[in-house]
């Protein structure tokens, strides 16, 4: 006889969108459990820089886009969680920087200077006099000029770790070969886990990043489909490298930043800067050795003030997961929609760590009302750990 649960909701995927829809969904009442087939945060969200961010970063060319306008709400429920008085308290969750930097390596384009003084970005970016520069810009062979925005970095595995502690009796790690459906009439009835485990969910959500692509096919949907939009990010670590967090702007307008930053300190108490950016995503055709050396003559330009040679430098590819959209342009917004052959299954992207809130009102939008008593059902399943992230395990 299988070990059965029936919860109302079974989330599928344990990166930020799956630990944090399962936050809210707990709290308002809905019996679940999360299932996850690696460490949890494996694949994007460890791999992601932690930023959380109103979107400026896409108001470079000079103009707010949809995607800025959709993500700018996004920092305040963010802080509420950090002060402890949001929809989750993130309260005990280490707080790697709150001063972000966006800085040129020339002087600003004027339509930048003025664009950043103008009322739309009034209190969310402040210029910086020059002797309140970060210590990675402070050398008199600086020249360009510097603004902080109002965006936090989060230590991303602390992050993952303080979500998933208040649940860990309903988390699980399970073996996607091991994952079968049972449905029928446009309906899923159950999952089953090898021959042992029956989750008869009355809604699966399907929050699994990259892995939501394969659990559709084995449901038989053809919608929602997904897009992957490669990066190729750079570690490289050093002794006395100093902590920074911020976008540098080319000198030309340009949308997108040619060099985003973020500091992490390793296990042995070395920091890396953790480098993506235009880097990233125009060195996806590069190889390994040829992003390296970019990077490297890209951060000899940058700060020529700086000695590299006795850093050691790795490079990793990781996919971005998001709805299919025309030509791979960047969606707008988080994405949640039922899927095409099962309508209790709901299929979920955040497109950014900083849209989880807006992804989890989005899922609990296409909930049913919860039913089902949160019976503690133990599952036969391990627990999952809390992945490393690539500047402990690469360099
Ligand atoms: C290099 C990089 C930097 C980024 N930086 C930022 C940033 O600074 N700020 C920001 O806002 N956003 C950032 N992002 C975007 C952000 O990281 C992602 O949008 C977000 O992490 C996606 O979360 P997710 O939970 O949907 O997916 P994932 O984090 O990929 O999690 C999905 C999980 O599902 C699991 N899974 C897969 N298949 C199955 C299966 N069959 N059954 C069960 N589980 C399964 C996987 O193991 C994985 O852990 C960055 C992304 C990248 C790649």
């Amino acid at each position: 006889m299988p070990t059965q649960c029936a919860p109302d909701i079974a989330i599928l995927g344990g990166g930020i969108a799956g630990l944090w829809l399962l936050n809210r969904v707990r709290q308002q009442g809905y019996s679940a459990v999360l299932l996850t087939d690696q460490d949890l945060g494996h694949a994007q969200t460890i791999a992601s820089q932690g930023m959380i961010h109103g979107g400026l970063k896409y108001a470079l060319s000079g103009t707010l886009s949809g995607e800025s306008e959709a993500i700018a709400a996004m920092p305040a429920r963010w802080e509420a969680c950090l002060a402890g008085h949001g929809e989750i308290d993130l309260s005990a969750v280490n707080v790697l920087s709150r001063d972000f930097y966006l800085w040129s390596s020339g002087k600003l384009a004027s339509r930048l200077t003025s664009f950043f003084a103008s009322k739309t970005l009034r209190g969310r970016i402040e210029r910086m006099d020059r002797d309140a520069f970060p210590d990675a810009l402070a050398h008199k062979a600086f020249r360009g000029s510097v603004y902080r925005l109002v965006d936090v970095v989060l230590d991303v595995p602390d992050l993952l770790d303080k979500l998933a502690a208040p649940h860990r009796d309903r988390i699980y790690r399970v073996d996607p070969a091991q994952l079968r459906w049972e449905h029928a009439n446009g309906h899923a009835s159950s999952l089953c886990i090898g021959d042992g485990i029956r989750i008869n969910a009355r809604q699966f959500v399907l929050a699994a990043g990259a892995g939501n692509a394969a659990l559709l096919q084995q449901l038989g949907s053809q919608s929602p489909a997904m897009q992957k939009r490669p990066l190729h990010q750079v570690i490289v670590s050093q002794p006395g490298l100093p902590a920074l967090y911020g976008h540098c702007t080319g000198t030309a307008a340009k949308a997108s930043p040619r060099l985003t930053i973020s500091t992490h300190t390793r296990r042995d108490g070395q920091r890396a800067w953790y480098l993506g950016g235009d880097l990233a995503t125009e060195g996806i055709a590069r190889d390994a050795d040829a992003q390296i050396a970019f990077a490297k003559k890209e951060l000899s330009a940058l700060f020529p003030w700086m000695d590299w040679q006795h850093a050691r430098w790795a490079s990793l590819w990781i996919d971005r997961a998001e709805p299919l959209q025309q030509q791979l342009i960047k969606p707008d917004e988080a994405f949640a929609a039922t899927a095409n052959s099962a309508r209790n299954v709901i299929v979920a992207w955040p497109t950014k760590l900083t849209l989880a809130p807006d992804l989890a009102d989005r899922v609990i939008a296409l909930l049913d009302a919860p039913q089902q008593p949160d019976a503690n059902t133990v599952l036969p399943l391990p627990a999952p750990g809390i992945a490393s992230p690539c500047w402990e395990t690469l360099l």
